[in-house]
Order: structure tokens, then C-alpha cells, then sequence
């Protein structure tokens, strides 16, 4: 039997007609050493963001089925032309939607989960000898055709079709084209002094990506960890070898810092005047949850004269539905104030280092202080420390913590990790 890859490239990775051919070019050069591919793409370039606008355009309350539909076409498009450049190439080729490539997912609309996989017709066509294209960041409900609705997995959601398809076909290889040469201590769009992480384990890697790295989505990371898919994510411009993410056995030497990540999609808000009673803390963040509004870090102040002021973070494109939320809540609960800002983002040090050192908080506050940026939220994990601070000095930030734990120097016990992962 050949060797499987499953591939996936990204929205810049094929932006145009020149990038489409370039990329059917490289799946040609795998073919032709002989292996199998199921190749995921995303759509070209910033469809998805120009879809969700136009839609925005039209009403600010679309309907999440239609939604989908919409969104879904995005890489529709994208899968029909790389299947059309194979086949101009001589390679045979076919594209499938989500649904055709039997992915079956929840109901949730815009952020649905895959349920399951039917893999029939992949096979089929892997055995017919065809490239299969398969569109990213969908899926479908139900089994019969005549109950089923088209769904999307969420921004980024292409990463997570590829990994759960490299698991279910229990590929030899899963490769994350992108367009940059792996993962890096940080965005290297910010701070050009990053460095490319050869190896990273999947615990680190999840923090990264729930952090703000939007490099990897989260759930494309943690399906990766439950079912030991090792991710190699890689350039689609070059033949660097890139980051493989994979299980890395704990070395207790290793005591850096391994990454930094920044998040500007972020926003703050606070509940000034919570009334500080048993339950209130369900009260609020109940209702949030049944509409599906995430909450990141929450910070409760020491009540006075009974009442106590609450702030959290949300996903900034869930802000105005937060506040709408909330303004109906404080009817009933008597809130003084909801107050929402936007102009927030977050920077986290990641590494299974840190709840060693407990000198690296200060550290981070320190670099942070020594530039005159203001941090007006803490939180912190395990292997994280997270700073909440105005967005428009996170890229001096960056930079100024990336220095402090010298992320600009490889580490040590690099070359040793290396050697035992393989
Ligand atoms: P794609 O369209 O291929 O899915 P994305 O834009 O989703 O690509 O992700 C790649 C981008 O992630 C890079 O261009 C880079 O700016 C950003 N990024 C953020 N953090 C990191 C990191 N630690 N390492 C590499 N890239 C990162
Ligand atoms: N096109 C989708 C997005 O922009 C999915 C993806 O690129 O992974 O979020
Ligand atoms: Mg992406």
C-alpha cells in the first residue's frame, strides 16, 4: 500500500490563480513519488472575512443555517480549482464538499463539531486513483440527504477537517502548509527576531493556539493529542523541514519559556455594582453560556457595601451581543454599569517551565513596566502567565518580553529532544 498524506493549505496559501497552480505543483510532486493524498483547503484568500461582510451588508442578524451555506462556498470554490490544476497537469484529481467527503458534525451552526466520519467514498476515490480534494471548515447534519444542513467549524476550522481526516484515515503523515515555516516563539509578523520551534509538545501547543496563535486552531490541537496524529505544520513557499507537533517526553531540565503568544480579537468588559450575593456568579454566566458566549479570564474585586464589581473577557465579535445580554440581565439582577472595551488585547508566555520559576510573573509585569504599558488583567496557568493591555502597544510588548526570556536564543536542551523524539 502507498504512503497517505493528507494536506492542508491555507487561505494565503492560495490566494490567486498563480498561488492555486504553485500549490497544485507540490501536490503533483507528492503524487508522483507515489502517495496517496487527501488534500484540505481553505478558501482563497480573505473570502471568508469578504462573505461574513457581505452578509453583514445585508442584515446584522443572519440566519446561522444560511450562514453556513454561504461561508461554505468559500472553500467550495478553492477545492474545484486546485482538483481543475491537477488535472491539468495530467494528475487525476476530484473535489468533494464536506458533506461529500462524509464528515457529519453537531448542529451547532458556525461552531459545529465533528461527530463522525464516513470514509466510504475517500476510499473509493483513493482507490480510483485520484488526488482527493476535500473543502475545509464543514461538514454536515444527519445521515439522510433530504434532513441535512450544511455547518461550518468555526474560523480556522480547515486545520481540524485535516487532523480529524488524517485520524480517521489513519494517515502516514499530516502536513499543515501555511505561510509561514512552522511554529515560531511568537507571530513573526511581529517580532522578526522569532525563532522556529523544531519540536512541540501538544500540551504547550494547545495553550499556544487558545492563546491567540492563530497559526493551529485549538480543536485541531486537541484532536491531534487524542489521537496521537503527530502535525507537521510547514511552509507552503519552501522545503524547511517546519514544526512537527507531537507528544515530547517531559524533560525536567527544560525550564524556559517556550513560546509567546498575542491575541487582538479580544475584548474586556466589567459589571461595575454586582450585587454580591450567593448565585450571582451563575446568573450571569448561565444565560451567557446557553447563547454560547465564551468567557476567558474573570476577575471578581472584594465587594463593598454589599455589591462588587465582576470583568471578563470575551471574543471581541461576540461584544455587542455580550452587552445586549447583559443589559437584560441587569433588569433583573440591578447591575449599576456594564461597561465594554474593545481596544484590549492579551499576552501570554507559554512553557511547561514555568510553574518552576515562580520569578517568571514578575519578570513579565517587569518587561511590561519597564516599557510603561499598563496590565489591567492577570490570569495564569500551569504553563502559562496572560496580561491583559491596550492594543495598541502589543506589538512593543511582544517585543519587549520576547527579549526578557530570551526567546531570540534556541534552547539548550533542544538538540537533545530532538534526538530522543526521532
Ligand atoms: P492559513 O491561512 O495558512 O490557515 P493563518 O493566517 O491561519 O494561515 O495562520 C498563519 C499565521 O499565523 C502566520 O502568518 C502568522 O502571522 C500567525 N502566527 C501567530 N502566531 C504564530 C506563531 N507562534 N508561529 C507562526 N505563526 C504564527
Ligand atoms: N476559511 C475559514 C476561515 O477563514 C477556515 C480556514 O481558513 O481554516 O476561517
Ligand atoms: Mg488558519
Amino acid at each position: 500500500m502507498s504512503r497517505l498524506i493528507v494536506q492542508k493549505y491555507g487561505g494565503s496559501s492560495l490566494a490567486d490563480a498563480e498561488r492555486i497552480r504553485h500549490v497544485a505543483d507540490r501536490i503533483a510532486r507528492d503524487r508522483r513519488e507515489g502517495a496517496d493524498l487527501v488534500v484540505v483547503v481553505s478558501a482563497m484568500g480573505d473570502t471568508t472575512d469578504h462573505l461574513t461582510e457581505l452578509a453583514a451588508a445585508i442584515t446584522d442578524q443572519p440566519d446561522p443555517r444560511e450562514m453556513d451555506l454561504l461561508l461554505a462556498t468559500g472553500e467550495h470554490i478553492s477545492g474545484t480549482l486546485v482538483a481543475m490544476a491537477l488535472q491539468a497537469q495530467g494528475i487525476e484529481a476530484v473535489s468533494l464538499t464536506g458533506p461529500q467527503a462524509g464528515i457529519r458534525t453537531d448542529t451547532a451552526h458556525g461552531r459545529a463539531r465533528i461527530a463522525n466520519i464516513d470514509p466510504a467514498r475517500l476510499r473509493r476515490e483513493i482507490e480510483r486513483g485520484r488526488v482527493v480534494i476535500v473543502a475545509g471548515f464543514q461538514g454536515s447534519t444527519g445521515e439522510s440527504y433530504d434532513e441535512s444542513e450544511v455547518t461550518t467549524l468555526g474560523r480556522g476550522g480547515s486545520d481540524t477537517t485535516a487532523v480529524a481526516l488524517a485520524a480517521r484515515l489513519r494517515a502516514d503523515a499530516c502536513e499543515i502548509y501555511t505561510d509561514v515555516e512552522g511554529i515560531f516563539t511568537t507571530d513573526p509578523r511581529v517580532v522578526p527576531d522569532a525563532q522556529l520551534i523544531p519540536t512541540i509538545g501538544y500540551e504547550e501547543m494547545l495553550e499556544l493556539a487558545h492563546q491567540g496563535a492563530q497559526v493551529m486552531q485549538t480543536r485541531a490541537v486537541e484532536l491531534g493529542w487524542v489521537n496521537d496524529v503527530v502535525i507537521r505544520v510547514r511552509s507552503t513557499f519552501s522545503d524547511h523541514p517546519g514544526t512537527s507537533i507531537q507528544e515530547v517526553s517531559a524533560v525536567e531540565l527544560r525550564d524556559k519559556v517556550r513560546a509567546m503568544a498575542l491575541d487582538r480579537k479580544v475584548a474586556k468588559v466589567t459589571i461595575v455594582g454586582v450585587p454580591d450575593h450567593p448565585g450571582i456568579a451563575r446568573a450571569i454566566f448561565e444565560p451567557m453560556a446557553d447563547q454560547g458566549l465564551n468567557v476567558d479570564m474573570i476577575v471578581q474585586n472584594v465587594g463593598h457595601d454589599g455589591s462588587t464589581d465582576m470583568s471578563f473577557t470575551v471574543e471581541r465579535t461576540n461584544v455587542g451581543r455580550t452587552e445586549r445580554l447583559l443589559e437584560l440581565l441587569s433588569k433583573e439582577l440591578g447591575f449599576e454599569e456594564v461597561q465594554a472595551d474593545s481596544a484590549v488585547a492579551k499576552i501570554s508566555i507559554v512553557g511547561e517551565g514555568i510553574h518552576n520559576h515562580p520569578g517568571y510573573a514578575a519578570q513579565m509585569f517587569g518587561a511590561l513596566a519597564d516599557e510603561g504599558i499598563n496590565i489591567s488583567m492577570i490570569s495564569t496557568s500551569e504553563i502559562r502567565i496572560t496580561c491583559i493591555i491596550a492594543e495598541d502597544r502589543i506589538d512593543e510588548a511582544a517585543k519587549a518580553v520576547h527579549r526578557t526570556f530570551r526567546l531570540q536564543e534556541p534552547e539548550a536542551v533542544e538538540a537533545e529532544l530532538e534526538g530522543s523524539a526521532g
